[in-house]
This record gives structure tokens, C-alpha cells and sequence, in this order.
């Protein structure tokens, strides 16, 4: 997709106009969106199937709804009225993709048509949408642009793909604005509300190395050290998840004030391997943190590191808190004070 808006615009402390309908606003990146929606003083509606997400970290009014059930979704918007959506519900497993994509297919591409359409019915045109770098493939530049190919490698980048093509093509048809950011590798916690990070099964990095830290896991295994990177091991672009959220905002703005659509990757340009991870893991928590080398896993690519300029150009966006030591002391602050996650 070509972004039309050549504008270098500042959005420092990005408001926009609320209602927000936060769609998977109990999950991760979305309650830590929603925290700074409030923060800001946004009216936000969350709703939430609460199957992968949490009802303890959400503190605005929460509608449990599943997205494929469209009269539930219709009295939603019907009594709070939203002027906006941001959607972060969708299935994120690569590897559960890959041998149940009937699923992914369904809960992502099936259930955002379900709410494309309540938002027509509504006449709600505004969505922000949690796209991915998976949606890139195996990219054949490094640092991956924004207007790098699109060519997903596994069905879960297909169906984030899928959706933002559905998107495109609504908004051109139907007059609704949209805006795909394509993330790299969220991680970190909230600096304001103990909210973080809590999947089941926990498949990410720094999440686990810091379950290694807390005495959980006995050793930390890193998925090859033979690829071509410096050190051998994976590297990836980890960005704050804080981040994320305020970059939400920005593209909201961005919309209400007149984009029809853009799409822009959201890193922080710097990459950081396996080991590195794990050796600042080591310094932050002061715990030794046994690692030990396996084999690769599939569907792993050596290296992601985001070289978009897209995101500063029209969002003014930039990473705050990108530096690695504060995103893991945030995260293990997180981990420490809910060794079992939320609400155990
Ligand atoms: N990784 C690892 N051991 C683990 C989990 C992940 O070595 O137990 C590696 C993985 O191969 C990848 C990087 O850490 O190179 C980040 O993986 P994660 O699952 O956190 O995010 P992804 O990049 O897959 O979205």
C-alpha cells in the first residue's frame, strides 16, 4: 500500500476523539493501548472474548463479545457508539497457524470482516489494525522498509495480510479510513499500571529467559546459533509495548484528521540477538540465567529489524523507550510482582 499523506505532522501527545472501541483490549497490546487512551483522557469501550485475554487488565467498561457474533456485536456499538476502533483481536501463534489454519482464518480474517461490516452498519469508518512484520515473509532487504514486499511465509502472517487487504479495499469502496502498522517484537511492560505480558502457552523470548530468572524454567533453550548474524543467534528489533500503544494514537489522529489510509512499520531499528537478550536478562535481574543451544525452529528467519521511516514521517512517532535494559526491567518487574500472571 502507498501512503497518500505526505505531511510531516507533530503529534506529541497524540488525543484522539473518543469513544475508542478497543477490540481485544484485555490482551497485551491492547490494555497497555487502552491504559494510555485513559491516560489521556479518551473515552474507551473494551471488548474482548476474554479467551486469551485477561479481565484484570482492563479498568475501562469491558463488553465480553466474540467477534464472529454480530448482533452482539450491533448492540455494542450500539450503546456506546464508538467514532473510532482499534483491533488487536486476532490469533498470534505461528506454529498453531500452521497446523490449524481453519482457526486463524476464521478468528482473523472471518471475525474482522464481522466487524468491518458492524462498523458500516454503525457508520463507525475509523480503524487502527495490529498488523505485523510477518506479513513481510523472508525479507529480501535488511532493514526491512515500509514498502518492503508482502509475501507471508505461514498462515498466520497470510491472514494479517488478508486483513489488511480487506481493509484497503473497504476503505476504497465504502469511504473507511484505516491504519496498518506492522509490528516487530512487542515486549516490555506498562511504566504507569501493573499490567504486562501474560500468554498461555508463553512462546516469547524475553518472557521466558525472565521465567528462567524467577526459578520457573531451569535454563532457557536458544533455537540455533548457526544462523548468518553476528553471534550466530536470531536477531530481532524489540520494541516497548508502551510504544506500540502511543503509536496507536498517532495513526488515530492521524485518521480524524483526514488520512484515508497508511500503513507504516513500528520498531526501533536496532536489532538484538538471542544472546544479547539474554546477557542483559542476566544484568538487569543479577540471576544467571542457564542457556543452553538447540536446533532451529521452523519458520524462524535470521534476522528482523524494522528500517521504516514512515511511522516519523507521519505519525512524528518514535520509539521512547527502546533501549533493551529498560524494556526487560519493565518486564521483569511485571513477571516478579505476578510470577503466575494475572489474578493467580
Ligand atoms: N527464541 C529462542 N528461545 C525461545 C523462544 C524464542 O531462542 O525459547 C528465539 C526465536 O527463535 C527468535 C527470537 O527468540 O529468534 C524471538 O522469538 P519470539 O518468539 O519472542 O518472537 P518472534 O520473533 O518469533 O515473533
Amino acid at each position: 500500500m502507498t501512503n497518500q499523506d505526505t505531511n510531516m505532522d507533530s503529534l506529541e501527545d497524540a488525543t484522539p476523539k473518543g469513544p475508542v472501541l478497543v477490540c481485544g483490549g484485555a490482551g497485551y497490546i491492547g490494555s497497555h493501548t487502552v491504559e494510555l487512551l485513559e491516560r489521556r483522557g479518551v473515552g474507551v469501550v473494551v471488548l474482548d472474548n476474554l479467551k486469551a485475554g485477561h479481565k484484570e487488565a482492563v479498568q475501562a467498561p469491558l463488553e465480553v463479545c466474540d467477534l464472529g457474533d454480530a448482533p452482539g456485536l450491533d448492540r455494542v456499538f450500539a450503546k456506546h457508539k464508538p467514532s473510532a476502533v482499534i483491533h488487536f483481536a486476532a490469533l498470534c501463534y505461528v506454529g498453531e497457524s500452521v497446523t490449524d489454519p481453519a482457526k486463524y482464518y476464521k478468528e482473523n480474517v472471518t471475525n474482522t470482516w464481522e466487524l468491518l461490516q458492524a462498523m458500516r452498519r454503525a457508520e463507525c469508518r475509523d480503524i487502527v489494525f495490529s498488523s505485523t512484520c510477518a506479513t513481510y515473509g523472508e525479507p529480501t532487504e535488511m532493514p526491512i522498509p515500509d514498502g518492503h514486499s508482502q509475501r507471508p511465509i505461514n498462515p498466520y502472517g497470510n491472514t494479517k495480510l488478508h486483513m489488511e487487504h480487506m481493509m484497503g479495499d473497504f476503505s476504497r469502496a465504502y469511504g473507511m479510513r484505516f491504519a496498518a502498522l506492522r509490528y516487530f517484537n512487542a515486549a516490555g511492560a506498562s511504566t504507569q499500571r501493573d499490567i504486562g505480558e501474560d500468554h498461555n502457552p508463553e512462546t516469547h523470548l524475553i518472557p521466558l529467559v525472565l521465567q528462567v530468572a524467577l526459578g520457573k524454567r531451569d535454563e532457557i533453550l536458544m533455537f540455533g546459533d548457526d544462523y548468518d548474524t553476528p553471534d550466530g543467534t536470531c536477531v530481532r528489533d524489540y520494541i516497548h509495548v508502551e510504544d506500540l500503544g502511543d503509536a496507536h494514537l498517532r495513526a488515530l489522529v492521524k485518521l480524524q484528521t483526514g488520512t484515508q489510509r497508511l500503513a507504516c512499520n513500528l520498531g526501533t531499528g536496532t536489532g538484538f540477538s538471542v544472546r544479547e537478550v539474554i546477557e542483559v536478562a542476566r544484568k538487569v535481574t543479577g540471576h544467571e540465567i542457564p542457556a543452553r543451544v538447540v536446533g532451529r525452529r521452523e519458520g524462524d528467519p535470521a534476522m528482523l529489524v524494522s528500517g521504516g521511516t514512515e511511522a516519523k514521517r507521519l505519525l512524528g512517532w518514535e520509539a521512547n523507550r527502546g533501549d533493551l535494559e529498560s524494556i526487560v526491567s519493565d518486564a521483569w518487574r511485571f513477571l516478579k510482582a505476578h510470577p503466575n500472571g494475572y489474578g493467580k
